[in-house]
């Protein structure tokens, strides 16, 4: 009930990102999509309502993912990524230096055979298959599914096989894993947002929980440090301001060597 109170109710809506107007084509499909933090997956992070019109990329361009920041940060983001629905890899290969993520992956289903379907066996005895048979009745799940890769920019929401309520891969950066769920998919109606370049549409954002300054405990903390020697924690976290004091002398010059990170949240 809550679930689906949640997605009819445009009260919900926290974003409004455009100023142009693109009318919506009828009859029109609305998912909501719910995506879940990369290390805890019941903690869902942000909650998107997407246009069934709308393709896989679109989504992900609104995704917030703390690895791909660091990395921009760093000058080392991957543009690449993947998302991993039902056995179609949608790959994110829309900016030229971008790689095929599930190549190496394809490879591996060629070149090892035996092992990925003693691994697939693995993952589908005991619990886990009791559980599939339950929902999917007699469907042949005991051989490995033949996988396929598309671009995901090259087709709609609607055109991709899913089920609602189960888990999906999207992965960027590399190896950054978060869990999605497309957990509802309903026409749209009048109490709806009416501009197609407001979707996604930004439903829910988890508010992100930042450490204080270690030193003078007022500020949000901005750097890290790691096996920083004259720090009484490790790692440990700085504002600016402490930072710079405590590892900088009056003239600029380093005091001691460290390691450290500039800091966003958890
Ligand atoms: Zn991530
Ligand atoms: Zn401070």
């Amino acid at each position: 009930m809550r679930s689906l109170r949640f997605i009819t109710s445009p009260v919900k809506v926290k974003s409004l990102k455009s100023r142009e107007h693109v009318p919506i084509f009828y009859p029109e499909v609305v998912l909501c999509v719910e995506i879940y933090h990369k290390k805890n997956s019941s903690l869902k992070t942000q909650e998107f309502l997407v246009l069934g019109s709308q393709t896989l990329d679109e989504l992900r361009d609104n995704i917030y993912c703390l690895t791909d920041k660091l990395m921009e940060t760093a000058g080392q983001s991957d543009p690449s990524g993947y998302f991993l629905i039902e056995d179609t890899f949608y790959n994110d290969l829309r900016n030229s230096p971008s790689i095929d993520y599930s190549k190496p992956i394809f490879d591996w289903l060629k070149n090892a055979k035996n092992e990925a379907a003693e691994k697939w066996e693995y993952i589908m005895s005991g619990e886990l298959k009791k559980k599939q048979k339950e929902l999917l009745g007699d469907l042949d799940i005991a051989n490995l599914p033949s996988f396929k890769a598309v671009h995901m920019h090259k087709l709609d929401l609607l055109t991709c096989d899913f089920r609602l309520g189960a888990g999906y891969l999207y992965c960027t950066q590399g190896n950054c894993k978060h869990i999605i769920v497309i957990r509802d998919v309903r026409m749209i109606h009048s109490e709806d947002v009416q501009n197609q370049s407001d979707y996604p549409l930004l439903t829910f954002q988890l508010r992100p929980r930042q450490q204080k300054c270690s030193v003078c405990k007022i500020y949000h903390a901005t750097k890290m440090t790691v096996d920083d020697k004259w720090s009484p924690k490790n790692p440990c976290y700085f504002c600016i301001k402490c930072y710079f004091l405590l590892h900088y002398k009056e003239d600029n010059s380093l005091l001691y060597p460290h390691a450290v990170f500039d800091y966003f949240h958890e």
